[in-house]
């Protein structure tokens, strides 16, 4: 099957009503690519890499932190990384920083994820960029994290919503803060500067998949930055990937994954509300 979306670039965002993609006809699955394209192989990141338009900036109103409401499933107490583990071996502890009710990157360390599988949720996260050397950083060496919907195995596997630090430096748009990682620029740039807390607040619904393992309906993700709409139910291509055309391949419920990209960012306030 050819990836018909990925032709036609990730610079436009494909929408549909909400109803409508819950009556996904499995037609419509001829758009999406099932397994790893061939071509994959011999590209190169830059051919997925995009620097315009540009979205506009648009700043946000003051910060108020959002504790759990009843019944969330609360991923960071502020205490401990309980409810974690490292995404490359999950037998072992989540190895980041717990410090003063937040938690942060310890480069190196690799990623993690959640002990706790999910499919459909409502997410809030809160994060802090830190403040990074500009002359020896750049784009998105800059204040890069992640936060992955569904993770599919170690490394990067899954799908990203990128965290960046996009108040300070430019890089290319479907990469830049609140970007769904190579395939949707975030519809405004909402940034704060570094060293102040944001928000993500996210409604994300998983890919589904027949029994003989083709797509029977893509994930979708709707998501706020402090507050102001950066995704409005786009729909993904399949896994972000670094190198490559985006596709699908047979999952079930996933964990949830942030990512160690060598940068100190801090994170808070983490829960979850399933929606199944
Ligand atoms: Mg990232």
């Amino acid at each position: 099957m050819v990836a018909m979306i990925a032709a036609a670039g990730c610079q436009s965002q494909t929408k549909t009503s909400s109803s409508a993609a819950q009556q996904f006809s499995p037609a419509d699955t001829m758009h999406f690519q099932m397994g790893v394209p061939a071509g994959n192989a011999s590209m190169k990141p830059e051919q997925t890499e995009y620097y315009s338009p540009v979205p506009p900036v648009v700043t946000p109103s003051t910060f108020d932190s959002m504790p759990p409401p009843a019944g969330a499933t609360v991923l960071f107490d502020g205490k401990n990384l309980n409810n974690w583990v490292s995404a490359n071996d999950t037998t072992k502890p989540a190895d980041w920083t717990v410090s003063d009710g937040i938690f942060t990157v310890k480069p190196g360390t690799g990623n993690i994820e959640t002990k706790q599988k999910f499919e459909d949720y409502q997410l809030h996260l809160e994060f802090r960029e830190p403040i990074e050397d500009t002359a020896n950083h750049k784009g998105q060496d800059y204040g890069n994290s992640g936060l992955f919907l569904a993770s599919e195995g170690t490394g990067d596997a899954g799908y990203e919503l990128q965290i960046l630090d996009s108040y300070s430096m430019s890089t290319y748009v479907n990469g830049q803060c609140g970007s769904l990682y190579k395939q949707y620029p975030p519809l405004v740039n909402a940034c704060r500067p570094p060293d102040q807390w944001q928000s993500y607040d996210v409604i994300w619904h998983a890919p589904r998949f027949n029994a003989d393992g083709s797509l029977k309906s893509p994930a979708t993700c709707t998501a706020f930055q402090n507050g102001i709409l950066i995704q409005d139910h786009s729909i993904l291509r399949g896994f972000t990937l670094y190198i490559g055309h985006p596709y699908y391949t047979e999952h079930g419920p996933s964990p949830i994954k942030l990512q160690d990209h060598h940068h100190l960012v801090s994170f808070r306030n983490m829960w979850v509300r399933p929606l199944n």
